[in-house]
């Protein structure tokens, strides 16, 4: 019997978080000004080859934003993956705009054939636009989720995006640190391929502010304009003259001071993932029926959470949740269909039946970064042990 709870994913602070954070608190710099900031705001930018990046209040409003400066207006159409955290979707329906579900791969990734299913067979190229044949309404943006760390197929994403005019934005909430090996975009990180990309900073995610986000763009006057949109489109420090309707989405510097401490780590907790990943794959994959979904050969992985199928064993996700849990191991299902919610069961969508077969056998197991190999051990032992 195991004694001590294994939690599925928690922060991890063993580094300078509470030098740099107990500095935020005795200089009272704790709001939105201070030298966190823009410090976390060079790392990070520095970290994925980026001349900046924009510090958010969360990665929801960091996708916000990148939806407006991408130009993406109300009843315009996005293309947004069926399986995902509703955060990637939420922000079109904030603009007005519509989401179209497509299906995911064999990593969880947005489909490009799904993708170009849509393109080719529901809707039109018009006047270098392309428009959604059902509803009339111009198709403009497609939100690319790397889903647990992995990195969606961008080259085939990208040249549909080309050919049908479409904005690529990267939700890379959960690819801090996930670069492309081979290819076209060989050395280049996630989140940095398309126009534009977003990172989380929520207390499960590779490394933690608390709550925060980031914007990164290769078109600089987005990321410009980003940071303007987040500090209430302020014009005028002194007179208070807003140009145009801005938001709070700024980082306060408290944050911020714990997001260089973990910058300064994150190479480490990657490797650390690596570590433990490769524990569960020689230990678990291939047996009972069960995998371990991989990560593309082309990338190198920050292996943010850890997806076990179970492909050839009877067991439903449920089952295997509760035996884990009675044994003290935190474990979870992948996310319901955003599709089938409430507020989305009237969106169109192509179909989903991958999605649909992984959202029905894939369990996420413990990846926190302070896990270490015997609690690995623990972990792919109870599991083995259930699912016989
Ligand atoms: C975590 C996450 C977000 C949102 O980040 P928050 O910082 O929690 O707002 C968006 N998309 C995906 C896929 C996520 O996992």
């Amino acid at each position: 019997m195991n004694t001590k709870f294994i939690p599925l994913s928690v922060p991890n602070f063993e580094g300078n978080e509470r030098k740099y954070v107990d500095d935020a608190v005795v200089t009272t710099w704790v709001s939105t000004g201070g030298g966190y900031v823009t410090s976390f705001e060079n790392a990070v930018a520095e970290y994925v080859k980026m001349p900046m990046a924009v510090a958010t209040a969360s990665g929801t409003s960091s996708l916000h934003l990148a939806l407006i400066v991408s130009g993406v207006k109300e009843n315009e159409e996005v293309i947004v993956p069926a399986l995902t955290f509703i955060a990637a979707v939420n922000p079109v329906k904030y603009l007005h705009a519509e989401p179209v579900f497509v299906d995911c791969d064999d990593y969880l990734c947005m489909n490009p054939e799904s993708v170009r299913d849509f393109l080719e067979n529901h809707c039109e190229k018009r006047d270098g636009a392309t428009y959604n044949k059902k509803t009339g309404r111009k198709v403009s943006a497609m939100m690319t989720v790397h889903v647990f760390g992995n990195i969606c197929d961008m080259e085939k994403l990208m040249d549909l995006a080309k050919e049908y005019n479409l904005v690529v934005i990267e939700d890379a909430t959960e690819a801090l640190g996930s670069i492309v090996k081979e290819g076209r975009y060989a050395g280049k990180y996630a989140g940095t391929i398309g126009d534009i990309g977003c990172y989380s900073f929520n207390g499960n995610k590779i490394i933690t502010t608390g709550g925060g986000g980031m914007l990164v763009s290769n078109h600089n006057d987005w990321a410009k304009h980003a940071k303007h949109l987040s500090t209430q489109a302020k014009s005028d420090e002194l007179r208070f003259y807003h140009d145009e309707i801005g938001y709070n989405y700024r980082m306060t510097n408290l944050q911020a001071a714990l997001g260089v401490a973990q910058m300064e780590c994150l190479d480490k907790f990657i490797e650390i993932k690596e570590r433990n990943y490769n524990y569960y794959v020689e230990n678990i994959h291939g047996k009972n029926g069960l995998e371990i979904l991989p990560f593309r050969e082309d990338i190198s992985s920050n292996r943010w959470f850890y997806s076990v199928l179970l492909k050839d064993n009877n067991m439903t996700t449920d089952q295997v949740i509760q035996g884990m849990s009675d044994d003290k191991i935190q474990t979870r299902p992948i996310w319901a269909l955003i599709s089938d919610l409430e507020p989305y069961k009237d969106c169109q969508r192509m179909d989903l039946s991958k999605a649909q077969y992984y959202v029905k056998r894939v369990v996420n197991i413990p990846c926190s970064t302070s896990l270490s190999l015997d609690d690995a051990k623990v972990v792919a032992d109870r599991l083995l042990e259930i699912t016989k």
